[in-house]
């Protein structure tokens, strides 16, 4: 592995050498200054596989610093060290990350030793000096051809009740069936679907499959609530309440058991008629989420608007929360709110026992996340419910749990 250190201070940059030595890391290049680490990346590309950068530097600070790896396309792995206040260094792991940097992680100074190494463990097999290959996008009809031909497929993933560790309910979850690239995820086709004009097609689809397979459910005698993710664009034809109501009868599904997820993705283009139909939709039993909260237009406003029954807390905020001050304030914030409104909450995201006992603790109603279980084709559900039970017991403590609101 080679390493490269950027540091204008002349003492931590040798101690992060030393360190990095006496752990075995023997090619260790030290740049006190930026724009020289800069010029050791132009003039030979691809040769560092991890760079360790300080934020706080007086010519180029480590924020300039990311936009020149972005421009450089550098594919190694990168950790930042400061000794700022904690969020900026969370602000710039995140904006690293959001250029798609490969972030191995942020250290505080004076870097400890223990936590440097247990970084570098991490980090080490597999390094790659080569950015993935772009993922390819698609064209549009390619995608009507696909959602006309059936390749679109319904992936489910379980929803849990905190307090009994219950399975209650599942979020149906779109995929592609793509016939030269395999599985393709609904982030890379929903954006497409709806600025084509595409996305009441693949609604269509995705519901009438999901119906489909509840039935089937409740004909083995498992009753679950059915959430179906839709987009803003889907709610401007009037007629949508009727059109699902429709779909539902004709499957034999009660309209109660059904929830729709909203994201607002972009402002929306008719609220009146956007209002008119989420309305009805309540009017009929059928369940109201608002998803994402927390990010992008689902936001307070919607919540002021808009008769949800439920709040989904984006993953964001939860994945975490335990170990972060701010997000822990927004998260239970956000709950109690909720609960003043008399939503009921669920949080996306929970991927380990930490999060699972986290939001457990601070009251919140509904679970989802790797932890519990990622989406499955509808013929896996029943076995995978089985080995759920098994599963619930360790869950489930004894001792009431307070929420500490
Ligand atoms: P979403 O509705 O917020 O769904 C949750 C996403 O988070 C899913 O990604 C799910 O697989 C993923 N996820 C679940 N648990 C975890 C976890 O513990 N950790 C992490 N890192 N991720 C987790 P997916 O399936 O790729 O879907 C992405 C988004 O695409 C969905 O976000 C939803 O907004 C949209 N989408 C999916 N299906 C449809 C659809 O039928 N129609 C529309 N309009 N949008 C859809
Ligand atoms: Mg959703
Ligand atoms: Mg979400």
């Amino acid at each position: 592995m080679r390493i490269l250190v950027v540091d204008d201070d002349t003492f931590i940059c040798r101690l992060l050498v030393r360190q990095l030595q006496t752990l075995g890391f023997r090619q260790v290049i030290a740049c006190e200054r930026a724009r020289v680490a800069v010029e050791h990346l132009e003039q030979q590309p691809g040769s560092i596989n991890l760079i360790l950068c300080d934020l706080q530097m007086p010519e180029m600070d480590g924020i300039e610093f990311i936009r020149h790896l972005v421009r450089l396309g550098y594919a190694g792995a990168l950790v930042l060290v400061s000794g700022e206040d904690e969020r900026i260094l969370q602000s710039a792991e995140r904006l690293a990350r959001a250029h798609r940097l490969r972030v191995a992680g942020a250290l505080f100074k004076p870097v400890s030793s223990e936590r440097l190494q247990r970084l570098l463990e991490q980090e080490t097999p597999g390094v790659s000096t080569q950015r993935d290959a772009e993922s390819r996008s698609y064209d549009a009809d390619e995608l009507a051809r696909g959602i006309e031909t059936g390749e679109l497929v319904n992936h489910y993933q379980p929803k849990v009740d905190f307090a009994s560790a219950q399975c209650t309910g599942v979020e149906t979850l779109v995929r592609w069936r793509h016939p030269q690239d395999g599985l393709v995820y609904p982030d890379r086709f929903v954006a497409l679907a709806e600025a084509a004009g595409l996305i009441d097609g693949l609604m269509r689809t995705v519901l009438r499959n999901a119906l489909r397979d509840a039935r089937q459910w409740r004909e083995q005698g498992l009753e679950l609530q059915l959430a179906v993710n839709v987009s803003m664009d889907n709610l401007q034809g009037l007629d949508f309440p009727d059109l699902v109501e429709q779909e539902a009868l004709a499957a034999g599904v009660p309209l109660s058991s059904l929830v729709l997820e909203v994201t607002e993705s972009h402002l929306m283009k008719n609220r009146q008629d956007a209002l008119d139909i989420l309305t009805r939709l309540r009017l009929k039993r059928i369940s109201l989420s608002i998803d994402d909260f927390g990010t992008g237009h689902s936001s307070l406003a919607q919540l002021r608007d808009i008769p949800f029954n439920e709040l989904k807390i984006d993953r964001s905020f939860v994945h975490g929360a335990w170990r972060d001050a701010a997000l822990h304030t927004i998260l239970n914030a956000s709950l109690d709110m909720a609960r003043k409104l008399g939503m009921k909450t669920v949080a996306e995201g929970i991927e380990d026992r930490a999060d699972w006992d986290h939001l457990r603790q601070a009251g919140c109603d509904v679970a989802q996340g790797w932890f519990i279980a990622k989406a499955m084709p509808a013929e896996h559900l029943p076995d995978w419910l089985q080995a759920w039970d098994e599963r619930r017991s360790e869950l489930t403590p004894t001792a009431p749990v307070i929420p500490d609101r």
